[in-house]
């Protein structure tokens, strides 16, 4: 992706358009109020555009075309091979506009370009397409009841989905909850995050250039605290399904609880550990892996390596070169094909992020990094940074950062490696390195953790199912698994 060149990338930048509009019923609008908030670009502090902010009355239209398109059969009811079709065209036009698309997750939340053309944009072409091709290869059920009955056990949609996604993967993110929603026949009703609105934009003008009938994707951009309360509380949203903070998430269970009971899924926070054992045969790929399993989008990944558990024999050896690795990863221009990290989503972010590092420089020793920087003099940008000598009970190694900050513990043995692992209240993911097999699985085994990774870190792909244990939130995104979340089971019961 690169053969763009950093000129090429901001040349295309200066010439992009933004969706700023709300996209309901199949058409950009504007909120009911008037109201707007300014989408900002983190890498410059520039304003990219002033986006409708919408609020109740726009996300009851929202809800009440997806209900009408649902209702219609247009798609809920098209069959499996036309909506096979319509997805596929969608994943190839999101290969089509690439440059575009990249683009945008880029200016609007400070990834590099680079990483959202190789990963975040074809990821999600990919993801359409899977689901596109699994739609009709799904059978239902005939349920072994005997002579006399024919009993008929169908997958349904559920109806009205509501989306409400985060601002580190934004066209991921979304790409997670509409493709096996949209495929299973329903609609759905988006709600990206403040910070990033401008690829779900883009996303939901394309499924209808796909051929998706207007209102089976609305999008509705705005605050939380708004448009997605609206969402998380309408009596007519059959399913929300949530990818965000633990806390946002609690919320939409009691939203939930106050409304229709509409079923909740949530994939929520993270403090994944990474345990490095001393057979680890190969050192230098742990590194590798592990310093991209933090520095990696800033570290702005649920999922994100950031306590580095590391058997004490081999500890100082591995931080030597976590912190070689750390000085080859500094911030740069995302627009910049040779830069290796990007910009915080925010200034209030960064803000957070700093208050973490300042805590950490407390209680533990700071190997590298520990500033917030500007990148050609402006911006939210923060160094990549390594704390060693971290206590298990320190604020670093328990809460959730969201940045590129990395906390090593030492630890003795398997028992207590487990031991430190396991005491979070998250459970998303976990990776650990060693050449014994029989260790690989008793530890995966007895690890806390949605996926365990062997040998890499934070492995996932369509074919397998992403989401976490404990407070890491409940359902499953990507794999079939993710279909039981958007269907229903229906028992006909026919006597003969
Ligand atoms: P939030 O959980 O606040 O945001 C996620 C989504 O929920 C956004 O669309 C947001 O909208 C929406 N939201 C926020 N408040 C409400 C509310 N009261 N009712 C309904 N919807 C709401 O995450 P943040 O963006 O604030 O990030 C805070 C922290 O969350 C991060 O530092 C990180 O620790 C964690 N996080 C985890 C993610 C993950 O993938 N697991 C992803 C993002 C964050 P809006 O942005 O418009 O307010």
């Amino acid at each position: 992706m690169s053969e763009l060149g950093h000129k090429g990338w901001i040349d295309k930048a200066a010439a992009i358009r933004f969706r700023d509009k709300a996209f309901i019923d199949g058409k950009f609008v504007a909120a009911r109020s008037g109201r707007t908030f300014a989408s900002i670009n983190p890498a410059t502090g520039e304003t990219l555009a002033e986006v409708a902010s919408c609020g109740e009355e726009d996300v009851d239209r929202a809800v009440a075309s997806a209900r009408r398109a649902f209702a219609s059969g247009s798609w809920s009811r098209a069959t499996p091979a036309r909506r096979k079709e319509v997805l596929l065209r969608l994943a190839q036009l999101l290969h089509e506009n690439l440059h575009e698309l990249a683009l945008l997750e880029s200016l609007d939340m400070g990834k590099l370009v680079a990483d959202a053309a190789t990963i975040d944009v074809p990821g999600s072409a990919g993801i359409f397409q899977w689901y596109a091709e699994a739609i009709d290869k799904l059978y239902d059920e005939v349920a072994p009841t005997g002579s006399g009955d024919l009993v008929l056990v169908r997958r349904e949609p559920l109806g009205v989905v509501g989306a409400v996604v985060p601002w580190n993967f934004p066209l991921d993110m979304a790409t997670w909850k509409c493709a096996p929603a949209l495929a299973t026949g329903n609609s759905v009703v988006l709600k990206p995050a403040e910070q990033s609105p401008f690829s779900a934009l883009r996303l939901a003008e394309l499924a209808m250039e796909a051929g998706l009938p207007a209102g089976v994707l609305n999008v509705v951009p705005g605050l939380g605290e708004t448009a997605g309360q609206a969402l998380g509380r309408h009596m007519d949203v059959d399913c929300l399904a949530f990818t965000g903070s633990t806390a946002v998430g609690k919320m939409f269970l009691q939203y939930s609880g106050q409304s229709n009971m509409k079923q909740v899924w949530l994939e929520t926070g993270g403090k994944s550990p990474n345990l490095v054992f001393a057979d680890c045969g190969n050192l230098d790929a742990a590194a590798d892996m592990a310093a991209f399993g933090i520095f990696f989008n800033q570290g702005e990944v649920c999922s994100a390596n950031s306590r580095l558990l590391v058997q004490r024999s081999i500890k100082d050896a591995m931080v030597e070169k976590l912190a070689e690795r750390a000085a080859a990863t500094q911030p740069g221009d995302p627009l910049d094909p040779a830069s290796k990290m990007g910009a915080l989503v925010d200034a209030r972010h960064a803000a957070n992020v700093m208050r973490f590092v300042e805590a950490g420089k407390k209680t533990a020793r700071l190997v590298t990094g520990g500033e917030q920087v500007t990148v050609n003099g402006r911006g939210s940008f923060v160094q990549p940074t390594i704390f060693d000598n971290v206590s298990p009970q320190d604020t670093i190694a328990r809460e959730e950062i969201f940045g590129p900050v990395l906390s090593v513990i030492a630890f003795d043995d398997e028992d207590e490696a487990l031991q430190i692992a396991n005491d979070s209240v998250y459970g998303l993911a976990a990776s650990l390195w060693t050449d014994s097999l029989s260790r690989a699985h008793r530890i995966a085994e007895r690890l806390h953790a949605g996926t365990v990774s062997v040998n890499t870190v934070d492995a996932l792909s369509p074919m397998t199912p992403f989401g976490g244990f404990k407070q890491s939130g409940f359902g499953r995104d990507l794999s079939l698994h993710a279909l039981d979340k958007y269907t229903a089971l229906k028992t006909t019961w026919i006597k003969y």
